[in-house]
């Protein structure tokens, strides 16, 4: 078994592997870099109305290059952020709209 023998769809003979993203080669070194991914999508279709009945969405853990996985991350946080201010903003906001209201 080769040493890399995971990562064999994504390396060629010479034992490089690309970023499952972007397709940029990564350095040796940097082959531990691993996100979640979308790796593929599955769709029902409702036929008579036209529309999409259920979207599936699979993930999966892949090799990405540093600025894959910076962009991944800071994506991320994003969502989180929005995930958690944004109820907070929106209390906040209920908040100055009754202290208006008072006046
Ligand atoms: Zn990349």
């Amino acid at each position: 078994m080769r040493p890399f023998a995971r990562d064999a769809v994504l390396s060629d003979s010479r034992g490089m592997s690309y970023c499952y993203l972007c397709g940029k080669p990564i350095p040796g070194t940097h082959r531990h870099v691993r996100r979640k991914v979308k790796t593929g999508e599955h769709e029902t279709k409702a036929y008579l109305r036209g529309r999409a009945k259920s979207v599936k969405t699979y993930f999966g853990l892949r090799l990405v290059c540093r600025a894959c996985a910076n962009r991944l991350d800071r994506g991320n946080l994003r969502r989180e952020l929005v995930y958690h201010l944004g109820p907070l903003a929106l209390l906040l906001a209920l908040f100055l709209f009754s202290l208006s209201l008072r006046q």
